[in-house]
């Protein structure tokens, strides 16, 4: 009996030592709240969330409560540093430090404390946000919300990417390197610019006010050039601008197929925001 009891204890153990680092939490569905808007917020996608879940339908009852990963929270113990907090989590310290802005002096942490841990996207998380701190305001995840501008003022499109409110006129630096594949007038974002950037992949910065003659198809950029400015360009036959306030529209478009189809660029430049 006591033998028993006692390799119980030992599996339990056993199991709790072996048990992954990421732990669950719960989260209340609000009213308005969306399959997709929940998993996005999460780092997921709608299929991980619903599988999670065990969900077979996407429609969603306010209270109802949802297993998401907990990747947040850190309560800080004795004697660990930012720097090992860090390390441990895999993320440069820059980027711990400014998911925390709640701490006036990095230096100074103490135990029971509670830290935000950002966790790095798995793709592009070495690229860097495509405007320069201060110089825009806060942007919000407006991608795939309806746009009902067409050349003949026909149908209802999808946002397809997120856009970042400057003023006309601000830098626009390359979130990461590649090579041109568009470049000019396009009747939606007007001057534009179609870097890609690995195999599979093409950044999309458009409404741009002008950028360098220099580029052409083919050409390379490197993370970090200046590519151009914020403008209010499209909507129209060339030249066209100010149809809408000045931004940065930025989309991800996954190449690697006949038809391209986009990807939710939000989650990267909340990393790169935080990664600098
Ligand atoms: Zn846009």
């Amino acid at each position: 009996m006591k033998k028993t009891a006692l390799s119980c204890a030992a599996l339990l153990l056993a199991a709790a030592l072996s048990a992954p680092a990421a732990s669950a939490a719960v989260y209340t569905v609000k009213a308005g709240d969306t399959l997709w808007a929940i998993a996005t917020a999460n780092r997921m996608t709608v299929t991980e969330l619903m599988s999670l879940n065990k969900l077979t339908t996407a429609s969603l009852r306010i209270g109802q409560q949802l297993t998401v990963p907990d990747t947040g929270n850190y309560i800080v113990k004795a004697g660990d540093t930012l720097y090992g907090i860090a390390s441990r989590a895999g993320v440069p310290l820059r980027a711990l430090v400014n998911a925390n802005p709640q701490l006036t002096n990095p230096n100074a942490i103490w135990p029971g404390l509670r830290l935000q841990v950002p966790t790095p996207p798995s793709s592009f998380a070495a690229g860097q946000f495509p405007l320069a701190k201060g110089t825009y305001t806060t942007f919000t995840n407006n991608y795939a919300d309806a746009r009902t501008w067409t050349p003949d003022g026909s149908a209802v499109r999808t946002h397809e990417g997120v856009d970042i409110f400057a003023p006309e006129g601000t830098p626009v630096y390359a979130a990461m390197g590649g090579t041109i594949t568009n470049v000019g007038w396009n009747t939606y974002g007007g001057y534009r610019l179609t870097v890609k950037v690995d195999a599979g992949t093409a950044f999309y910065y458009a409404h741009l006010q002008k950028y360098s003659q220099a580029f052409a198809k083919g050409g390379t950029i490197r993370q970090g050039q200046l590519i151009g400015y914020v403008g209010s360009t499209g909507y129209g036959p060339e030249g066209t601008k100010g149809r809408f306030l000045p931004h940065l529209h930025f989309g991800i478009y996954n190449t690697a197929t006949s038809t391209w189809t986009t990807q939710d660029p939000y989650p990267f430049l909340v990393w790169w925001e935080l990664n600098r």
